[in-house]
């Protein structure tokens, strides 16, 4: 039986690991909250006092934390855990972080023997929750192959994007793409409204028309024009202004590193930065609308 370790266990990997225990797997699990490791002990996982005890006979770890610092710092730093874990073992890291600390990762383990796939997640914290997100893998064929069947546990889609950090660069090219289809969406609803639209209608004609795009189909950001999306509810829930505007962050740097030219990029990420800055930080990132407001 496969022994997995889950490391993170926060909105998203919370319910992720709760999802294997629930496919029958035996999980250990270590997070910095104590309220976090209730929730998963009372989840049927075995708790464990740190990271590196956690590590001990684990033949698979999967790691779920907030960004590069921490993850380098959950297996490089001070304490840790890279010369704990046994050799042979893969680790997955989930975690939404830079292309290039993901190479670091998978230098630093393979020096210490230890297998390494990136494998970020798209589909938010109810994809996590219902089972249904989407793995973009890096790394070697074989090992993304042996993690398969554990990510379906956990999510409906899992794809190989190439080597080690092309995962990484696949989620923040895809989430890149989301901020600036999410920002030109409003732009248009708003400049509907300015000119006596109604919101539904234009929807409906977008959606029946060449601007037809995601977020029309399932997360219009205009209030009430759908039911059961954050922008009918206050723009609460769903994908947080700042986790968009940490994605674009990433996906500027990675532009910049290989000279890419990526303007509406650098709008969106401008745009987001600005509305995080006025408060709409912890808010679903479809409230961009607001930032098109007439007279704004
Ligand atoms: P979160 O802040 O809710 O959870 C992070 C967890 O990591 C916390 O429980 C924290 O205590 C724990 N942690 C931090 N450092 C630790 C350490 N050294 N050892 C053990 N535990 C530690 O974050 P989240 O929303 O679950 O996001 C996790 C990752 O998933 C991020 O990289 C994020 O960008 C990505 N992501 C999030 C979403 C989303 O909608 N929330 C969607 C896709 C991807």
């Amino acid at each position: 039986m496969t022994a997995i370790t889950f490391i993170g266990l926060g909105n998203m990997g919370g319910p992720m690991a709760i999802n294997l225990v629930k496919a029958g797997h035996s999980v250990t699990v270590f997070d910095l909250s104590a309220d976090a490791l209730a929730v998963l002990s009372a989840a049927g996982a075995e708790v464990a006092p740190s990271a590196i005890a956690a590590v001990a006979n684990a033949n698979v770890v999967v790691s779920m934390l907030p960004a590069d610092k921490h993850v380098l710092s959950l297996y490089f730093g001070e304490q840790g855990i890279s010369s704990f874990i046994p050799k042979g073992a893969l680790v997955i890291d989930s975690s939404t972080i830079s292309a290039e600390a993901a190479r670091e990762l998978a230098k630093g383990l393979t020096e210490q023997g230890v297998r390494f796939i990136d494998a970020p997640v798209s589909g938010g914290v109810a994809g996590a929750k219902a089972g249904t997100l989407t793995f973009i893998c890096g790394g070697d064929n074989a090992d993304v192959e042996e993690a398969r069947p554990l990510l379906e546990c956990m999510g409906k889609s899992v794809f190989r994007a190439g080597e080690h950090g092309a995962g990484q660069v696949a989620k923040i090219c895809n989430n890149m793409l989301l901020g600036v289809l999410m920002s030109g969406t409003a732009e248009a609803l708003q400049l509907g409204l300015a000119n006596g639209l109604d919101p539904k209608v234009l929807s409906e004609i977008m959606l029946q028309s060449s601007g037809r795009n995601w977020t029309l189909e399932v997360y219009n950001p205009c209030p009430d024009v759908m039911d059961n999306v954050p922008s009918s509810n206050d723009y609460n829930g769903g994908f947080l202004v700042d986790l968009m505007l940490k994605d674009l962050g990433l996906a500027l740097a990675t532009a910049e590193q290989t000279n890419s030219s990526t303007p509406m990029g650098n709008a969106a990420a401008a745009l987001y930065q600005k509305h995080s800055e006025q408060g709409f930080g912890r808010k679903d990132f479809s409230s961009i609308f607001k930032w098109f407001e007439q007279g704004k």
